[in-house]
């Protein structure tokens, strides 16, 4: 099987090496292929996303995706941008539904912010569609103002839309999880004021109907965000468009403590996906050997267990990784007293060690 390694920039290669050392340990052989991406790839080609690295990207059955970006190429175009690899790879994949999961390990209850019994055995799925909404909405831009008060006055603006199909294959993907979990999905909106969340709102209802053994509810995204924080355990699938899934996730991601911790997937609708962890490239670790990279070998967990059909693999990384939890290692964004503190690669070796 095939997987493109895309490292990528900041700790991304630190962490993605450690993640590479748990596939290559498991004992089936994976053809792994590395290329450049984000910041690193306009080093050496020029743009964020080669068509080198976006050919490898798509013969491959899947990828593992480190991180991109760097403070050092914010005075680049746009489109040059290290970040317009990641949505450059979405929009060509056709990767529409992203998956976070947030887990809080009972180990980790100390690094969360909130109380350990709302927080303790945290598990939750956030589905968030990718590939629509007001990130790519026309018209948009920067104009000169047409209301009476603000005449001539420049504004912004942005056009948020969801097609039916857009709402109902993002819809089914959430209900397919939920029935692998405990059958209940969330579609969060906004629709007591938006048109495009009234629409999203009945094209969930209707393809609920499908999925009879599944409890649909719905909840506005300013709920959502206070319950997040209330009661977060009530939820279990949590469907939601583009902007509203960007906030949440990453809500939801800080609860369990620390961002280093936590996977992602982004699938097409063959179940091709690309891998990665939650968080960013962290430039103000990135070459001090701290990070964490257990985002990154759980990301591969998943690319096990969504992409590539081998569960019984995917379990054993989960379940090494929560085996150096419960031995004490810690890196140093998860760290609390009477616990060790281990460097990015003595955590891979952990976690390999912790495979048999
Ligand atoms: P970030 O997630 O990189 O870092 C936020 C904070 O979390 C930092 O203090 C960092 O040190 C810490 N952190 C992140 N990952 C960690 C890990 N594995 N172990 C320990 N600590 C960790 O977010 P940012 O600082 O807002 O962004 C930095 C760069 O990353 C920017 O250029 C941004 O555009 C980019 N970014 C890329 C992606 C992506 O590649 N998908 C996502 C988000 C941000």
């Amino acid at each position: 099987m095939k997987i493109a390694v895309l490292p990528g920039d900041g700790i991304g290669p630190e962490i993605v090496a450690q993640a590479v050392r748990v596939l290559n340990a498991l004992g089936p052989k994976f053809d792994l292929e590395e290329a450049p991406v984000g910041g690193a790839a306009y080093d050496v080609a020029g743009h964020p996303l080669p068509p080198a690295t976006l050919e490898l990207a798509k013969k491959a059955d899947a990828i593992l995706f480190g991180a991109v970006g760097d403070w050092k190429y914010d005075t680049l175009a746009r489109e040059l941008r290290p970040e317009q690899a990641i949505l450059g790879l979405r929009k060509h994949l056709e990767l529409f539904a992203n998956f976070r999961p947030a887990i809080c390990y009972s180990e980790l209850t100390a690094a969360s912010s909130l109380k350990p019994e709302i927080i303790g055995g945290l598990d939750i799925l956030i589905v968030r569609e990718l590939n629509g909404d007001i990130y790519f909405g026309q018209p948009r831009g920067i104009r000169a103002s047409e209301l009476p008060l603000f005449k001539g006055a420049r504004e912004g603006f942005d056009t948020m839309h969801y097609s039916e199909p857009e709402v109902e294959r993002i819809g089914r993907v959430a209900f397919e999880a939920a029935r692998k979990r405990s059958k209940k999905v969330c579609s969060v909106d906004k629709a007591n004021v938006l048109e495009t969340s009234q629409l999203w709102r009945e094209v969930m209802i209707r393809i609920s109907k499908e999925y009879p053994d599944v409890e649909l509810t719905h909840m506005y995204v300013d709920n959502a965000a206070m319950q997040l924080v209330k009661a977060p355990k009530a939820f279990d699938v949590v469907v939601t468009g583009n902007l509203f899934g960007d906030i949440l996730s990453d809500e939801a991601a800080m609860l369990t403590g620390s961002i280093g911790m936590l996977p992602s997937a982004s699938l097409d609708k063959n179940n091709k996906g690309l891998y990665e962890p939650s968080h960013g490239s962290a430039p103000d670790i990135a070459g001090k050997g701290i990070a964490n990279p257990l985002a990154t070998i759980l990301s591969a967990a998943m690319m096990l267990r969504y992409s590539l059909g081998m569960p019984a693999e995917a379990d054993r990384i989960e379940k090494a990784v929560q085996k150096v939890l419960a031995q004490g290692l810690r890196t140093a964004d998860i760290y609390t007293e009477g616990t060790q503190k281990v460097s990015t690669v003595q955590m891979g070796a952990a976690v390999v060690a912790a495979l048999s």
